[in-house]
C-alpha cells in the first residue's frame, strides 16, 4: 500500500542487465532511507539516472531526459536529482553534466555506487552538491548492500566487475575498469539466501564470467567451473544462468560441469559478433570462425539439448559482403534460438572509432534485415519442431486476464493460461501453437498446481526501475507539456 507521507523515488535505468541489477542496489539504499518507489517524475522527491555509455545515441537521450527535469526542479526545488552509472563514471561527462545541468545535485560513478547512501545523506544534511567519481575498481567488492529485487522470480548476482579484453568497439573496459572477482564465499552466501527466499532463477553476472578468478575461504583460487560446481551442489529447486561469456575463455571444465549439473541451464549465450576472421581480428576478439564453431560443436557433443543465443554486430568498419556472408554462414551452422543484432555505431574513445572504411547506414540496415530474416526462418523452424512437446517452464509473471508468461530451460519464453499462484513455480507446459516464433502452451494436468500459493514477488510487469526506453519514454511523455507539469505539481500540493 502506498503511504502518502513517505518520500518517493524514481530510478531511470538505461543499458544492460548489469545496470538493471545496480538499480536494484540503488533502490535498496533509497528504501533503507525511507523512500518508496513511484512511477513519474512529478511525484518523485528524488530521481536517479543510472546511465549507460555503450552508444552515443543513449548518451544523447540521457542528456535530453536530464534537461527535461529542469522545469520540475524549478517548481519543486527540494527534489534531488542524482546521476550515476557508466556515463558519469567518465570525468569528461561528469564535467559536462555539471556545466550543462547545474540543477543536478549528486554525481557519482559505477565503482562507488555503494557510497550513494553517504552522498545522499551529505546532500540532504549540507544542502551542498556532491560530485564523487573514483577510479578504484576494488571498491565494488566491498559492497554488501541491501538489494531491492524487482525482477520477480529472477535474481541477479554479480560475480565479478570490469573487463580486460578491450574489444576495439567497446567502451566498457575504459569505464568499468579491470576485472575484479568477488570472493566465492560471498557469492555462495548470496545465492543460498536467494534460494531460501524462494528465487527460482539466478543469473550470475559479469562482463566475462568465464574469466572469474575468486578466492575461497582458505585463500585458494576458484575458477568459474569450480564456482558453478559449488553452486550446483546447493540444495533447492532453482535454475542457474550466467552472462556474458567470452568464447575464448569458455573452458572444457565449464562445459563438463554444465553437462553434469542439476541446476545449470542448457541455454547458453555465446556472443560471436562476426563470422569473418578478418573482422574478428579487427575487433580483437581473439578467436577465429573455426575456433568458435569447434567450441559450439564441442558443447553440442557434451550437451545434446544445448541451445544458443548470441550477439552480432553488423557493419563493423571494413566489413565486406563476403565478411557478412561468413556471419550468415555461422548463423546457419549454429542455429541460434535468438540473436541480438546491432548496427555498428562509432563509440568515442574506442580503437574502432578511428578505423577507416566505416560502412554507410543504408548498407548496415540492409545487412541487418537480411540477418534477421535468416534468423527468423531458423527460429521459426526450431519452434515448429517444439509443437506437441512438453517442457518444464518457470512461471515468471502474469497479467490480469489470467495469462501467464514463463521461460524454458533454453531461455525461450512461452505464454499460457493459468492461475497467478503458479508464478514462481516450475510447471509442465505443452507447446500447442507457434505464431511467428512465439510459443503458446497449455499446462499439462498437474496435481501439484492446486497446492500453489500466491507469492509476494514483485510482478516484473509492474516494477518501477524498468530499463531505458520504457521508463525514459514515460518520463518524456510526462514532461512533454512543461506548463502542465508545473500546474500538476501545484495542484498536487
Ligand atoms: S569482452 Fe569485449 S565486448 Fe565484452 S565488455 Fe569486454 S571489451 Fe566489451
Amino acid at each position: 500500500m502506498i503511504n502518502n507521507d513517505k518520500r518517493k523515488y524514481l530510478i531511470l535505468t538505461y543499458g544492460c542487465q548489469m545496470n538493471v541489477h545496480e538499480s536494484e542496489k540503488l533502490a535498496g539504499i533509497l528504501e533503507d532511507n525511507g523512500y518508496e518507489p513511484c512511477t513519474d517524475a512529478v511525484s518523485a522527491d528524488i530521481v536517479v539516472f543510472n546511465t549507460c555509455a555503450i552508444r552515443e545515441s543513449a548518451e544523447q537521450k540521457i542528456f535530453g531526459n536530464i534537461g527535461e527535469l529542469k522545469n520540475i526542479k524549478l517548481a519543486k526545488p527540494d527534489m534531488i536529482i542524482a546521476i550515476g552509472g557508466c556515463m558519469s563514471q567518465q570525468q569528461k561527462y561528469a564535467d559536462e553534466i555539471m556545466k550543462r545541468y547545474p540543477f543536478v545535485d549528486i554525481i557519482f560513478g559505477t565503482h562507488n555506487l555503494a557510497d550513494f547512501d553517504k552522498f545522499l545523506k551529505s546532500r540532504i544534511n549540507s544542502g551542498k552538491k556532491v560530485v564523487n567519481i573514483t577510479e578504484d575498481e576494488t571498491i565494488a567488492l566491498r559492497d554488501k548492500l541491501h538489494i531491492c529485487r524487482t525482477s520477480g522470480v529472477n535474481a541477479w548476482v554479480n560475480i565479478m566487475y570490469g573487463c580486460n579484453n578491450f574489444c576495439t568497439y567497446c567502451i566498457v573496459p575504459y569505464v568499468r575498469g579491470r576485472e575484479v572477482s568477488r570472493p566465492e564465499e560471498d557469492i555462495l552466501l548470496e545465492v543460498k539466501g536467494l534460494i531460501s527466499e524462494g528465487y527460482k532463477q539466478i543469473t550470475l553476472l559479469g562482463q566475462n564470467v568465464n574469466s572469474y578468478k575468486g578466492l575461497d575461504e582458505h585463500g585458494n583460487e576458484v575458477t568459474f567451473a569450480k564456482l558453478l560446481l559449488d553452486i550446483d551442489e546447493l540444495a533447492g529447486d532453482f535454475r542457474i544462468r550466467f552472462m556474458t561469456s567470452h568464447p575464448k575463455d569458455l573452458s572444457d571444465e565449464v562445459i563438463d560441469v554444465i553437462s553434469k549439473s542439476k541446476h545449470i541451464c542448457h541455454g547458453i549465450h555465446l556472443p560471436v559478433q562476426s563470422g569473418s576472421d578478418k573482422i574478428l581480428a579487427s575487433m580483437n576478439r581473439k578467436y577465429t570462425k573455426e575456433q568458435y564453431l569447434n567450441l559450439i560443436n564441442k558443447i553440442k557433443d557434451k550437451i545434446p539439448d544445448a541451445e544458443f543465443t548470441t550477439d552480432i554486430i553488423v557493419g563493423f568498419p571494413g566489413e565486406t559482403e563476403e565478411d557478412f556472408n561468413e556471419t550468415i554462414d555461422v548463423i546457419k551452422k549454429v542455429e541460434y534460438m535468438q540473436i541480438f543484432g546491432f548496427l555498428y555505431s562509432k563509440r568515442k574513445g574506442t580503437v574502432a572509432e578511428k578505423m577507416k572504411d566505416q560502412i554507410d547506414t543504408k548498407t548496415k540496415k540492409e545487412r541487418l534485415s537480411k540477418l534477421l530474416a535468416v534468423k527468423n526462418e531458423i527460429v521459426n523452424r526450431m519452434c515448429q519442431n517444439m509443437l506437441g512437446k512438453t517442457y518444464s517452464v518457470l512461471v515468471e509473471s502474469y497479467n490480469e486476464n489470467g495469462v501467464l508468461y514463463g521461460s524454458l530451460d533454453s531461455g525461450k519464453t512461452i505464454t499460457f493460461k493459468g492461475s497467478k499462484n503458479c508464478v514462481g513455480e516450475f510447471v509442465d507446459v505443452k507447446v500447442v501453437q507457434v505464431r511467428k516464433s512465439v510459443l503458446y502452451g497449455e499446462i499439462v494436468d498437474d496435481e501439484r498446481i492446486k497446492d500453489f500459493k500466491e507469492k509476494s514477488f514483485k510482478n516484473p510487469l509492474e516494477v518501477s526501475i524498468l530499463p531505458k526506453d520504457q521508463k525514459s519514454m514515460k518520463l518524456l511523455r510526462e514532461n512533454k507539456n512543461k506548463k502542465k507539469l508545473q500546474n500538476d505539481f501545484k495542484s498536487k500540493n
